[in-house]
């Protein structure tokens, strides 16, 4: 039996360089006319009952070469259960070794979330009481840019993730934190305030197997102060859409490549930054904190100097035209090294835990936003 590698699917991406003996080398495919590339995910069959040492030959070009040492690659034989593969980074060659219990296995750079699940997710959560779902527009391949809003209260939350589609951490997140939304728990918040969310700004991206790009390229948290038609209508729907309500509060969802923890980035350096402005936001920081282990506010990005945000970052971009509490959360492709998970890193599940202890800490302080 030959062994098969393929990664023609929702979500899918690797090129197979050569096959010979138990050495499969591979290839991540760039996102489509961009030289992003990091993201890979792809299906192994016909290698029952033997080991197979799986060579990535280019992670050192990739986006973020200081994601790979310390890193592990994410593997399942079921879809569901993702486990880390013990991986080396070596010479420029992210390296694993796999044994195959099974007829099959699949490989990923995180717990993929495709965008068939994504239209499970929207499904479910339209059919809950009290949820208004509205497609604010398409994306460039013609997907819908689905929208769910749940509450009434008058400050307005707005929750968007997943605008790097290589990035699946923010979709779980997104899944825990509308099933949190849907639950009686979310009543106290939802009194205060009119949630709106965006699960997945990057429809066509996700599909397409992308790291950071949309269908014709562009990196869409580039697009904020500008956005169009022809080259970021994701971001020019949902954009149009907050100029509608107003926004008090948002979380731009991401994933982080080198960094081993959770951290959120605010947008010192606004031009119209202040103390005051800026102490909501450091205190939502310190009050996750405190609320989960899965939290920390030590690590993290540089923060901008006086006057020197870019504003065509969402971040940035809310602060300064709503002057709203606008935070990036990052979340890690390794691990949250304060609580680490020898077995599975940073997972699905904790990501889903970490979108409900979100908006428990800001339900906790939406009064004072
Ligand atoms: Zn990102």
């Amino acid at each position: 039996m030959s062994i098969s590698v393929n990664a023609a699917f929702d979500g899918g991406n690797i090129r197979v360089v050569g096959i010979e003996g138990d050495r499969i080398d591979l290839e991540i495919v760039k996102d489509r006319q961009s030289d992003f590339y990091q993201w890979f995910h792809f299906r192994v069959a016909g290698a029952a009952g033997r080991t197979l040492t799986f060579r990535i030959l280019n992670a050192a070009g990739s986006a973020y070469p200081r994601g790979w040492p310390g890193y592990s690659t994410r593997a399942s034989t079921d879809r569901e259960t993702w486990r880390l593969a013990e991986t080396r980074y070596e010479g420029g060659v992210l390296e694993w070794r796999w044994t195959f219990a099974t007829p099959l296995a699949w490989f990923a750079y995180f717990a993929p979330y495709s965008m068939e699940r994504h239209a499970a997710l929207v499904a479910h959560t339209a059919l809950a009481a009290g949820v208004a779902h509205r497609e604010l527009g398409r994306s460039l391949d013609g997907q819908a840019i689905d929208y769910l809003r749940l509450g009434a209260g008058p400050k307005q939350v707005w929750l968007y993730g997943r605008q790097h589609p290589g990035e699946p951490m923010a979709e779980w997140w997104m899944e825990g934190a509308l099933e949190w939304l849907t639950s009686a728990a979310a009543a106290p918040l939802l009194a205060a305030a009119t949630v709106h969310v965006v699960p997945n700004m990057n429809p066509d991206g996700t599909r397409r197997g992308h790291l950071r790009t949309n269908a014709a390229g562009v990196n869409l948290n580039r697009e904020w102060h500008a956005p169009s038609a022809e080259r970021s209508p994701e971001v020019l729907c949902v954009r149009d859409a907050m100029d509608a309500t107003g926004v008090d509060f948002a979380i731009d969802v991401h994933g982080d490549e080198a960094i081993p923890a959770n951290f959120i980035a605010g947008y010192e350096g606004i031009p119209s930054w202040s103390e005051d402005h800026g102490a909501k936001f450091y205190a939502f920081g310190h009050r996750l904190a405190a609320h989960t282990p899965d939290f920390q506010t030590e690590r993290g990005y540089e923060k901008a100097s006086a006057g020197n945000a870019n504003l065509s970052m969402s971040t940035n971009q809310l602060a300064e035209r709503f002057g709203a509490v606008s935070v990036t959360l990052e979340m890690p492709f390794k691990d949250h090294d304060l609580n680490p998970d020898p077995d599975h890193g940073w997972s699905p599940e904790r990501c889903k835990r970490l979108g409900v202890a979100c908006l428990e800490t800001l339900a906790g302080m939406i009064d004072e936003i």
